[in-house]
């Protein structure tokens, strides 16, 4: 089945220039298990598109639904635990709890979504042991590298078992090599849980490594053959 789908949607910025839309009327739809490219210029509306996606804005005209649940019929906090629950973010900067260790910040989504202590210390450990962090359990970002604090963050983003992952450029901040490896183990833990992926990016030859490449242009979404990626 889908685990998120957009129906026409429409995003304008009330101080946006001029009021031009984002875009308006952009179907878009991911599968369980499925991963999906976002390739488009700077300003393309991608970000916008993602935030969309994850309820953490709200469209001008059009639906979203996730894990098949309609985010405008929500109230704020069912939306914020059905995101907790269903979808796990990634964003260029890791935005992790600068006063909290490697270990708490994994910890937070599985407590935000009811379960205790041992439970959430448990899965957290799991993840971080997974993605290479086991030795840096009680470290706190700023004791961090650029790719430890990345790989602290997809811990993050699939602790709670999601549905799917939006990533916004996760691995745009990092060096050629180190971007590789976070970018590989995200693919890896994906494929591992069959979490459904979703990858906003400027780097076709990550994009080309996922199932379906889109591209946004001109506020249209367009797929993109495999071998013009
Ligand atoms: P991308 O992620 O593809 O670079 P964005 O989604 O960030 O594109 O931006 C799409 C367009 O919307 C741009 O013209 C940008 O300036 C505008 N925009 C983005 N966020 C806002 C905002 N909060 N208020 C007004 N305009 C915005
Ligand atoms: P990575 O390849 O994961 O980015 P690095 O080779 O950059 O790792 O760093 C190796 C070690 O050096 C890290 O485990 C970390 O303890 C330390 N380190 C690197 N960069 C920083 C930083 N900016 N602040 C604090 N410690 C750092």
């Amino acid at each position: 089945g889908e685990v998120i789908r957009a129906e026409r949607l429409g995003k304008t910025y009330a101080e946006g220039k001029l009021h031009t839309p984002v875009f308006d009327g952009l179907d878009f739809h991911v599968d369980a298990g499925e991963t999906v490219a976002i390739l488009g210029a700077s300003g393309a509306g991608k970000s916008t598109l993602l935030h969309l996606l994850g309820g953490l804005d709200t469209p001008t005209s059009g639906e979203v639904y996730v894990a098949g649940q309609k985010m405008s019929a929500l109230s704020d906090a069912a939306r914020g635990q059905l995101r907790n629950r269903a979808l796990g973010f990634v964003y260029q900067f890791h935005h992790l709890l600068p006063e909290f260790t490697a270990l708490e910040n994994a910890m937070l989504p599985v407590l935000l979504g009811g379960s205790g202590v041992p439970e959430a210390s448990s899965r957290a450990k799991a993840l971080l042991e997974s993605v290479g962090l086991g030795h840096r359990l009680e470290h706190k970002p700023g004791e961090l590298s650029g790719g430890e604090r990345q790989r602290a963050a997809v811990a993050r983003a699939l602790v709670n078992r999601p549905a799917c992952v939006l990533g916004d450029e996760p691995t745009g901040n990092l060096d050629e090599k180190t971007a590789a490896t976070v970018f590989e183990l995200m693919l890896e833990l994906n494929r591992a849980q069959r979490t459904s992926l979703v990858l906003v990016t400027h780097d076709r030859r990550l994009a080309r490594r996922l199932d379906r490449v889109l591209e946004l242009h001109d506020g249209k979404l367009r797929q993109v053959a495999r071998d013009e990626v």
